[in-house]
């Protein structure tokens, strides 16, 4: 048992030099989720067939802001950043126009069991088929990563849902969760926590007991400045909740400021000598929804098409690709494995899947 444990850390070691020394100059991983974000809005931006029935949140200029006629314009004007920035220097994999498809694996199209698979790197229908909040017993990347040398400590997540600390399993996987609708404490805290502190228990939150996505964006870029994470992920939330609400104004509004907080980051990384141009960001979604005007509100096994989705990626070893338009399909399981190749680990989850490393960083 000690031999086995000793040649396993070795063995560990091995690879994790024998990575290190590849060419890869990421150093660090910010990885991004938009919860049930739609593909079909990164590719095509608003759907004009969806403006008139929101039941709340009314936006008298919803058309004024995301309606063009023209599709590549009507995309820019909802994400700019996404295609400005990542779409001239990073990676768009997802647009099924193009033939180029980006599926989950796992049966259940909702959540929890999305998360498990983006961050176990395997789909596992047989425990993980409910939203419970119940402690995940699969290992994941962030846990995986955490544990290599000098990584420890390093491993970071800010979530909106309150689910995050179960399906990351902090309590077995020692990675920092920040999801609750709270104060932060700390004995030195910045002015933009303080003022955050004022406000998030005095805004009205039609999202009850999910911190709205703001917060945690700028408690986790707080977090960033004081403890330089070398792998942070935000894991956002609105899109979903609007969307289950049909509030489409919302929804729209939601995924453009969350657009502005890829901008806003992007800008503090090339600020900051760890991360400048040795930091990939990873955006994606759990899972899709239905596509038409009543199903876009829904997902789960009865929305077949739920299983779509789409990968954008910005970062110094993945080349400025743009939109992908290969007919190759690449899958949700994949994204363990490649943040791991990113940072030179080789991470291995219980079931062979591809590795999406190979497709992001060809030239
Ligand atoms: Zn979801």
């Amino acid at each position: 048992m000690k031999l086995k444990s000793i040649l396993t850390v070795f063995l560990l070691l091995t690879l994790w030099h024998g990575y290190a020394q590849q060419k890869n100059k990421t150093e660090n991983i910010v990885l991004i989720t938009l919860d049930g974000f739609r593909w079909q809005e990164v590719f095509n931006g608003a759907d004009s067939s969806f403006f008139k029935q929101q039941a709340t949140l009314k936006d008298p200029k919803l058309k004024e802001k995301y309606w063009r006629e023209d599709a590549a314009e009507r995309r820019k004007v909802l994400l700019p950043f996404l295609w400005t920035t990542i779409a001239t220097q990073g990676q768009i994999y997802g647009n099924r126009a193009l033939g180029n498809n980006v599926n989950v694996t796992n049966n259940q199209l909702f959540s929890y069991p999305g998360y498990n698979e983006i961050l176990t790197g395997s789909a596992d229908n047989e425990r993980i088929h409910s939203n419970d909040k119940i402690y995940n017993p699969n290992t994941n990347v962030l846990e995986f990563i955490n544990k290599q040398p000098g990584y420890k400590g390093k491993v970071a997540a800010f979530s909106s849902w309150d689910v995050f600390p179960y399906i990351i399993n902090d309590k077995r996987s020692g990675v920092y969760v920040s999801t609750d609708v709270a104060e932060v404490k700390s004995a030195n805290l910045s002015e933009s926590e303080k003022m955050m502190n004022k406000l998030i228990l005095k805004l009205p939150n039609p999202l009850g007991d999910v911190r709205l996505d703001a917060f945690t964006f700028y408690y986790g870029m707080e977090y960033m400045k004081k403890n330089k994470p070398k792998v942070i992920y935000f894991a956002f939330d609105e899109t979903d909740d609007f969307a289950h609400g049909g509030e489409y104004a919302a929804y729209l509004n939601s995924a453009n400021y969350t657009d502005k907080f890829f901008s806003e980051l992007w800008t503090y990384l090339q600020s900051e000598p760890q991360y400048k141009n040795k930091t990939t960001i990873i955006i994606t979604s759990d899972h899709g929804r239905g596509d038409n005007a009543e199903d876009w509100k829904h997902h789960g096994q009865k929305i077949a098409v739920a299983n779509q989705l789409w990968f954008a990626f910005l970062g110094p070893d993945t080349p400025a690709l743009g939109e992908v338009k290969t007919s190759e399909t690449l899958y949700q399981n994949q994204v363990a494995s490649t943040l791991a190749s990113l940072l030179g680990m080789e991470y291995k989850t219980d079931k062979k899947v591809g590795d999406v490393i190979q497709s992001v960083t060809k030239k």
